[in-house]
């Protein structure tokens, strides 16, 4: 039996592999998820039951299987219950239960070391205290996270906030580096550094807004992926450092990909830069807008030769995907060519739009990313922007005060012209104007989006 744990552990490191090669395509992500979770079923069960510390099995069985019965069912409850545009806040409350899991893992590892006589070696020193900090941080910041995406908790900006925030980090790290090489050693020790780590987390987080959500969720990601990596080296555990490696680096390459939809450097973003050119400024203050029917709308889409979609958060609110569908069909019937511009952001989540697309079945050919899309809007008839704000904002583009100044846009202003569904005149996520809306090309058409896409549908038919 002693060769078929590590066994166990390869086929379930194959599996997360596997899985998240699946996760690249919505069609396959449902089958990658299921896999992945198979895979770590099997690596639990046979850590369980196979798992030997000095030749002995594991000894605290039941409080494992009540831990897994208590954990299994909050999360089973939690995730059938949430709605699909709380998804966001779930996948970060998740990310920050798995940092807080990884710094619990080295306080434990610190406990135990701290009551035996054998010596603490530099390297074990080292993925304790990395685990401790980055999972502690990790925790922390997604609940800031996890309370900004519920609307519990808006941006907190003070004087002198960058100096505190990496002067904390810095004496964050010189206590972890006189822990590792043991100048300093003891459980109070251990314990402030938990939470000088847990502070740093929430004023990282705190004045993080707008635009840089995303980069900040998906670094958030990275950091429990390598907490839980360090835990996997103190526990010599492959699955554990592989399953922990793959979310680590995954979440870097999201970062990565992030900012540079952003416009942000990834320094910037390390050193706690973020929102520091908001200033709270960008609001155009209002002016006059026009209104549309959604008769009028549709003779304008129907009679064109190109509309261009822009889905945006309002969409996943309303689930109006279906129709959505529905009106291209329509479209697509009276020989009109339709597209969707996705934003690398639009939503809440990193792939919020594609997901949601994809599951009403909208070919996946028919979504074009942003860089791409950009160049056709001078060449487009109508842009049908369904409750998207910021993305189309051109305050991006011409606004420094802005809080979104610099984050590339969808440039929708320069179709001929441009239909604005959404239910009033209220600001998007980054909770400012938008001067779209009063330009002489476009106009709104107000109502839920499922409700006004349901008209435009029946208007388009009966044309
Ligand atoms: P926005 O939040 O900018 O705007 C959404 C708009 O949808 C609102 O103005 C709202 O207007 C409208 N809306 C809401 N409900 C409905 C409904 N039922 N029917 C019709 N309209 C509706 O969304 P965008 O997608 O344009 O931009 C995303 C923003 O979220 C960006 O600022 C991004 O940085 C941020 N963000 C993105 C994350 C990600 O990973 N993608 C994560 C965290 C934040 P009204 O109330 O008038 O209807």
């Amino acid at each position: 039996m002693d060769g078929l744990l590590p066994l166990l552990y390869l086929l379930a490191s194959v599996t997360f592999v596997l899985g998240i090669k699946l996760l690249g395509s919505p069609k396959s992500a449902r089958l990658g998820n299921l896999i992945a979770a198979a895979g770590m079923t099997v690596a639990i069960i046979g850590t369980m039951f196979l798992y030997k510390h000095n030749g002995r099995p594991l000894h605290n069985l039941e409080w494992i299987i009540a831990a897994l019965i208590i954990g299994g069912a909050a999360g089973w409850i939690m995730a059938m219950r949430v709605k699909m545009t709380s998804m966001p806040q779930m996948v970060s409350f998740f990310n920050g239960m798995g940092g807080g899991c990884a710094a619990l893992i080295s306080i434990l590892e610190y406990t135990s070391a701290t009551q035996s006589d054998a010596p603490l070696s530099i390297g074990h020193s080292l993925a304790m205290m990395a685990g401790l900090i980055i999972g502690a941080v990790s925790f922390s910041g997604s609940i800031i996270a996890y309370l900004k995406l519920e609307d519990r908790l808006s941006d907190i900006r003070f004087g002198g906030q960058q100096f505190v925030n990496n002067g904390l980090l810095l004496i964050t790290f010189a206590l972890g580096a006189l822990l590792v090489i043991g100048s300093v050693s003891g459980l109070p020790m251990l314990y402030m550094l938990s939470v000088l780590a847990l502070i740093f987390g929430v004023l990282f987080v705190f004045p993080i807004g707008g635009a840089d959500m995303p980069v900040v969720i998906s670094l958030l990601n990275s950091f429990t992926g390598v907490a839980a990596a360090c835990g996997g080296f103190l526990y010599d555990n492959m699955v554990m450092l592989i399953g922990g490696i793959l979310v680590g680096s995954a979440g870097t390459i999201l970062t990565v990909v992030m900012c540079k939809s952003m416009n942000r450097s990834l320094l910037n973003v390390l050193i706690g830069n973020f929102g520091s050119s908001a200033g709270g400024g960008g609001s155009t203050g209002g002016g006059s807008y026009r209104e549309v029917t959604a008769a009028d709308a549709a003779v304008m889409m129907a009679y064109a030769n190109r509309v261009v979609i822009v889905p945006g958060y309002g969409l996943a609110v309303a689930q109006a995907q279906h129709v959505c569908h529905q009106l291209e069909h329509e479209l697509e019937g009276k020989g009109v060519t339709v597209l969707y511009a996705i934003h690398p952001v639009a939503g809440r989540m990193p792939g919020h739009m594609n997901v949601l697309l994809a599951e009403a079945d909208v070919a996946y050919e028919k979504l074009i990313e942003m860089e791409e899309i950009n160049a056709d809007f001078p060449t487009t008839d109508v842009v049908l922007v369904v409750g998207a704000n910021d993305v189309v904002n051109p305050a991006a583009k011409t606004d420094p005060t802005s809080p979104i100044y610099g984050m590339p846009i969808l440039d929708a202003e320069l179709a001929r012209q441009v239909i604005i569904m959404k239910r009033s005149m209220k600001a998007g996520y980054a909770g400012i104007d938008n001067e779209l809306f009063y330009r002489p090309n476009a106009a709104m058409l107000f109502g839920d989006a499922k409700a006004s896409l349901s008209s435009l549908v029946n208007e388009v038919k009966s044309l």
